[in-house]
């Protein structure tokens, strides 16, 4: 194993991920996790991207049009306030010592227009000249405002103040002869209700609220589908300013443009808002949009737990298949492996199913015919063991076996075993005439006859030298005669190199009990030895 493959198995003990299982799970949830969670974080930051930026544009919207409908109500009043301040009635009026008929003119305006809840013309000082009721007070403009007016500019001041409503402010334009010279200025309370209650019309995006707000960060009034009441969290002054521009009311910007800058800001009961406010030109006022920003993100919020739902439905499924494919993987290796360890053991009798195709089948696959090829060996090596290699049948070892076999069978079963010992005659005299090898292929030769000759079930074995034993089991004697008579015979005449060879065979029945393979082979040789004496080529019992 080379360097780096024993650092990294030591790592993946380290964290016990020793079995293949744990490891094919491991790289299929790492496989999907890694590309879930970078397609999700993409994904929700550019939704979230999104949101932001259409909140963005819905707020700047907002905030636009109730400046821009405020703006346009407010230049009617000036346009409406200048035609009256150059119209002949006044011009002619001011500077002379009765202003009654300036006073009439000023009343019959109020009455034609509900807008105005008071006028006045005032002289280039500031000093009233005429007045219908209570008098629009000069602190409510703007100190430069008699500048102002003298360089023939319209001028708007900061509001008056009912409850918590901007309900009316001061306007002032100048009033002019034909030469266009400044004598003084006309001065109106305009009613600001009737302007605002224009911004509640404007069809706002849900959840948005308008409120108009002055430079000291008072609240004045609320528009919109939610308007603001003396309840509602509203934005402390402190928390406003850093909407403005560091400016005084004057220096607002004079197009009703949103506000760059931060749009997140607290309530006063720590409500957090996503706002945009629009200056309303030539007014210290601004027109402030907003919405609760964890209403607004809710769609965000939402979208963040679906899609950790998601990723987890992903990585469950991912589990459950890589486990089942783990399980695929690793039973065929757990049977290999408990196969092997039963060869190990010496059980060869292992046939594995080949249940899958690829690396794991094939080594399946080699494996079973590696036993098998075992097994084979193994048999021929059994076989060999028990053959007697010259003459192919059993050798004296398994005849010994199978003899201590069949005698305890037959005393079990209380059958009859016999035994049949069979020698060649003369053979010594054969080997010294014809050769060893004539000798042996006369051995073999009796070999062959015996396969022949005996049934199935019985077993014939060579004995030693030229000496063979049948064992016939379940046979009396006389069947063992039998054969052996028939055996002779055949030997007789069967047709060797050297000319005829006999045999002389011993036969022995088992007694009805007190018998051992030693007393049968004992008795069975008695009898051989008695075929000898008697002239050989006979079968004795
Ligand atoms: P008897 O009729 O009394 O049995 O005489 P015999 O010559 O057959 O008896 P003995 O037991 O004296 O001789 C057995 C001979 O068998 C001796 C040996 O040379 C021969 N022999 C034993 N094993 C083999 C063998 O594997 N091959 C050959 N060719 N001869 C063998
Ligand atoms: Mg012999
Ligand atoms: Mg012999």
């Amino acid at each position: 194993m080379s360097g780096w493959e024993q650092q990294i198995s030591r790592a993946l003990q380290v964290f016990s991920l020793d079995s293949l299982r744990k490891k094919i799970l491991v790289l299929a949830v790492g496989a999907a996790l890694l590309p879930s969670l970078l397609t999700a974080i993409i994904y929700y930051t550019q939704s979230q991207r999104a949101v932001t930026a259409r909140l963005t544009a819905d707020l700047n919207g907002a905030s636009m049009q109730a400046a821009r409908t405020l703006d346009l109500w407010l230049k009617e009043r000036v346009l409406e306030l200048r035609v009256f301040a150059s119209s002949y009635e006044v011009s002619e009026n001011v500077g002379r010592r009765d202003n009654s008929r300036l006073s009439g003119y000023l009343a019959s305006i109020q009455r034609r227009i509900g807008e105005y809840q008071a006028l006045a013309v005032l002289d280039p000082t500031g000093r009233t000249l005429a007045s219908t009721g209570p008098l629009p007070d000069a602190r409510e403009l703007p100190p430069n405002w008699l500048e102002r007016v003298t360089l023939n500019d319209a001028v708007i001041g900061p509001g008056r103040r009912d409850s918590d409503t901007l309900a009316s402010a001061v306007v002032a334009v100048p009033v002019t002869d034909a030469r266009s010279a400044v004598l003084g200025s006309l001065t109106a309370v305009v009613d600001l209700r009737r302007g605002t209650s224009l911004i509640r019309d404007i069809p706002l995006a849900s959840l948005i609220r308008v409120s108009l707000v002055t430079r000291d960060g008072e609240f004045r009034l609320g528009a919109g589908h939610q308007v603001p009441t003396s309840g509602d969290p509203i934005y402390p002054p402190a928390r406003l300013l850093h909407l403005l521009p560091a400016a005084t009311p004057a220096e607002l910007p004079r197009d009703s443009m949103p506000l760059e800058g931060p749009i997140e800001i607290e309530g006063s009961d720590g409500t957090r808002f996503l706002a945009r406010a629009t200056p309303v030109p030539g007014t210290p006022w601004l027109v402030v949009a907003d919405i609760p920003a964890d209403e607004a993100y809710s769609q965000m919020d939402r979208l963040r737990l679906v899609t950790l739902w998601l990723i987890a439905g992903i990585l469950l499924v991912v589990s459950a298949l890589a486990y089942s494919v783990g399980l695929f993987i690793v039973r065929p290796l757990d049977r290999l492996i408990e196969g092997a360890s039963k060869v190990a053991g010496g059980d060869l009798a292992v046939d594995l199913p080949v249940t899958t195709g690829g690396e794991v089948g094939a080594l399946t696959r080699v494996f079973n015919t590696m036993v098998t090829r075992l097994r084979e060996g193994r048999q021929e090596l059994e076989e060999l063991s028990i053959t007697d290699q010259l003459t192919g049948l059993y050798n004296r070892r398994h005849l010994e076996h199978a003899l201590a076999t069949e005698c305890e069978r037959a005393r079990r079963h209380g059958h009859p075993v016999s035994l049949l010992l069979l020698d060649i005659d003369h053979f010594k005299r054969y080997n010294d005439t014809h050769g060893h090898l004539a000798g042996d292929a006369v051995l073999r030769q009796v070999g062959q006859l015996l396969r022949e000759t005996v049934r199935a079930g019985d077993c014939a074995a060579r004995y030693g030298g030229e000496e063979f034993v049948v064992i016939l089991p379940n046979t009396g004697v006389d069947g063992a005669v039998d054969l052996a008579e028939r055996l002779r015979d055949r030997l007789r005449s069967e047709d060797f190199d050297g000319g005829a060879v006999t045999a002389s065979v011993g036969v022995t029945q088992s007694p009805s009990k007190g018998f051992t393979p030693e007393s049968l082979v004992a008795a069975a040789d008695e009898a051989l030895y008695r075929a000898k004496r008697e002239g050989r080529d006979r079968v004795r019992r």
